[in-house]
């Protein structure tokens, strides 16, 4: 299936016709801020370039760099529209415009082919799953937002407060825990967090709960503590659960750009990440880090963020993600499907 079927098959399908109305809405709304940048930009360079020459595609891959995609990606990308431009005789610069976003769609469904893109969930048992991420990127948020989903589609989930760094941050996830109507499990502010990862995982194991969500702290400016009290966190949990957990999620502030792919970089060394969640998608220029994350460190992107509120989580769907960085780019003279 081409990329425009798949496109008009994600918004036309007739199964669950409205959720999928509601999710493109929402990623549509939350990527405002990433495609108009990036469009503007786009739109300008069409405009500037009636035809395709080398300095076209110079500004094409400084665009590209701009919506912060990844120096590597965008060159890549720019160099393989150099060969197919040159292979199919283009001039117009127009053309360019639908070949584009199809190289970035195709681009990262193969560099994910053999990762999974879906949450790991144990279909009949306890699912535990581990937040990481440095202060302030958005941890505690998405996992409010997570047992609230989860809640509503009936599930039992637990939440344990095991960021016991700052007393603030217990006080954080009992409000989430309020809003959603989820239990949470805490201990004393500066106590030990494997032990309040240890009662939460006894009292899920009792009360037959189907998730477990664990926050914990992000102090990055002491790395190796960070880390052994990940590892200890996990110890805990496999010495009642072996297989356990389910997923390690690396959360990331996707505001923060290029240094979101840092921090993803140095906790994929020292910790078994799992998959992505990235926050903060509505209040960012820089949505393209999403393909950068994929193509330059192999994580997938499971959850993302699209706001502040209970329902602004999202499963993440690359082609629904796509369109909402690039549907005002696409050029619907040449995007008609061939009947
Ligand atoms: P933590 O330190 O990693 O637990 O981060 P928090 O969950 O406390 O979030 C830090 C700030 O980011 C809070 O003010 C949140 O409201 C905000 N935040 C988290 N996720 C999102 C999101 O998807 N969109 C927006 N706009 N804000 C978010
Ligand atoms: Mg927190």
């Amino acid at each position: 299936m081409g990329f425009f079927d798949k496109i008009k098959k994600a918004f036309t399908g007739d199964e669950e016709e409205t959720k999928v109305d509601e999710t493109t809405e929402k990623y549509e709304k939350g990527l405002e801020k990433t495609r108009k940048t990036f469009s503007e930009k786009m739109n300008e360079l069409f405009a500037n370039f009636r035809t395709v020459d080398e300095d076209f595609f110079d500004e094409l891959e400084e665009a590209l760099i701009g919506a912060d995609v990844g120096f590597d990606t965008a060159i890549k990308i720019t160099e393989e529209l150099r060969q197919e431009v040159k292979l199919r005789n283009v001039k117009k610069s127009g053309e360019v415009q639908n070949a584009i976003i199809e190289k970035l769609v195709s681009m990262y469904e193969s560099e994910g082919a053999d990762e999974q893109n879906s949450l790991n969930m144990v279909e009949d048992g306890l699912t535990v799953i581990l937040f990481v991420g440095v202060n302030g990127v958005g941890k505690t948020t998405s996992i409010g937002k997570l047992a609230y989903q989860l809640k509503n589609n009936g599930k039992k989930v637990i939440l344990a407060a095991a960021d016991t760094f700052r007393a603030g941050a217990i006080d954080q996830l009992l409000v989430w825990g309020e809003r959603s109507g989820v239990e949470v499990v805490r201990g004393k502010a500066g106590g030990d967090p494997a032990a309040v990862v240890y009662d939460a995982i006894e009292k899920a194991i009792a009360e037959q709960a189907d998730v477990l969500l664990v926050d914990t702290a992000g102090r990055l400016q002491n790395k190796v503590n960070l880390m052994k009290e990940l590892e200890k966190i996990k110890r805990v949990i496999q010495r009642e659960i072996p297989e356990a957990p389910q997923e390690v999620l690396l959360v990331l502030d996707a505001t923060t750009g290029q240094n979101a792919l840092v921090q993803a970089r140095q906790f994929k060394e020292t910790t078994d990440v799992t998959g992505l969640v990235l926050s903060k998608l509505d209040g960012t220029a820089k949505g393209g880090i999403v393909l950068a994350i994929r193509n330059e460190l192999h994580l997938p992107v499971k959850l993302v963020g699209l706001g502040e509120g209970l329902d602004d989580l999202e499963i993440f769907e690359p082609t629904e993600f796509v369109y909402g960085l690039f549907n005002e780019l696409l050029d619907p003279t040449v995007s008609e499907p061939q009947e």
